[in-house]
């Protein structure tokens, strides 16, 4: 069957239905989908108490042939990647998310299988998140497929992104460049890999290498940036690459920053994965992309996060083992250009 026949009632009922799958507490829901609005009490539990009394609300959108190409993504691992780089937004700000709004526009012929696939993949990562469908848009499209999810989500004291000190250390919580690697990997694959199944490929690079590249780019798990202890004074997502999210911290906070190219956060697996493909890991490094792990900055040191630099007054530069510097340079994806 096609969405033609299913119509716009129908998917939003078949939406509906499924997304009551209770998370931890959904007592604040007034009213979710199924009227002009959703209705919250942003005063009790959900709030208040528990993740503090900010709300915070973001959204992204994702665009067919821009975001992604369905020659290589599935529709499940679309809507759990949806939600992922939402939710990497709100614990961006140190929050917690607690409620998500969906805009969907599918072209009329898409199979009513795709949806439900792509349906499961939001609904399996709003339950990894803790977070509830409170309502959204359903329309038809000429041609492509464009996703948007919108958060809601509580901190107690939000984390911005213009406070960064001179001084500073510039940590960041995990390696950077997979998903950008992960991705030239599925273009040589030239297919879909449903590695949420378990799918293993023959393929000339070791699948244990490859897997968790490939894992991150399509189905990236964001965590919670692990700073309870530490006195953080910026903090923003990495998701346009890690040069390109430095500058733009930095140029919010109105400083420049060091950063030591032996101390870049490089995983095993890039390091031959590059090599096979024949790209500079540092370049993926640097930027790449789809990163979702976090950029933050403190006057503490710390060992739970990789420290690749400092915050100075002015200027970016690069430092290498031979203490020779150069611009840090940055190529991150901008839109429009
Ligand atoms: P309206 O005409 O008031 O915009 P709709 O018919 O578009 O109402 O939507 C009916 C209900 O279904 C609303 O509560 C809306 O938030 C919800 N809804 C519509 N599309 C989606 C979706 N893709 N995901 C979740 N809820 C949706
Ligand atoms: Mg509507």
């Amino acid at each position: 069957m096609q969405l033609s026949e299913l119509g716009e009632n129908g998917i939003i009922e078949y939406i509906k239905t499924r997304s009551f799958k209770p998370i931890s507490d959904n007592s604040d829901i007034i009213i979710g989908i199924g009227d002009d609005a959703a209705a919250l009490n942003i005063n009790s539990k959900r709030g208040g108490g528990k993740g503090g009394n900010k709300l915070l609300v973001t959204t992204d959108l994702m665009t067919e042939g821009i975001h992604f190409d369905l020659s290589y993504t599935t529709y499940y691992q679309l809507g759990f990647k949806l939600i992922s780089v939402n939710v990497s937004d709100i614990y961006a700000m140190a929050g917690s998310p607690a409620y998500a709004l969906l805009a969907l526009s599918f072209p009329a012929a898409t199979k009513e299988r795709d949806l439900n696939e792509f349906i499961k993949g939001i609904l399996d990562a709003l339950h990894l998140y803790n977070v509830a469908l409170i309502g959204g848009d359903t329309c038809s499209s000429k041609r492509d497929v464009t996703i948007s999810a919108t958060l809601l989500g509580y901190a107690a004291k939000p984390i911005y992104r213009d406070n960064a000190k001179v001084g500073d250390n510039i940590y960041v919580t995990g390696y950077t460049g997979d998903s950008a690697c992960g991705m030239e990997l599925l273009k040589r694959i030239n297919n879909t890999v449903e590695i949420e199944k378990g799918v293993e490929l023959n393929v000339p690079l070791d699948w244990n290498i490859m897997s968790p590249l490939i894992n991150r780019h399509l189905m990236p798990k964001v965590k919670m940036p692990d700073i309870k202890n530490i006195k953080v004074n910026s903090m923003m997502d990495i998701s346009d690459g890690l040069a390109t999210d430095l500058k733009k911290l930095c140029t919010a906070s109105g400083i420049g920053a060091y950063v030591y190219q032996d101390r870049l956060p490089i995983s095993s697996e890039l390091k031959i994965a590059s090599e096979y493909l024949n790209i500079d890991p540092i370049t993926l490094c640097l930027n790449g992309g789809e990163d979702y792990e976090y950029l933050f900055t403190s006057s503490d040191s710390i060992d739970s996060a990789f420290c690749i630099g400092k915050i100075i007054s002015n200027g970016f530069t690069l430092i290498n083992k031979d203490n020779i510097e150069k611009e840090l340079r940055d190529f991150g994806y901008e839109h429009f250009k």
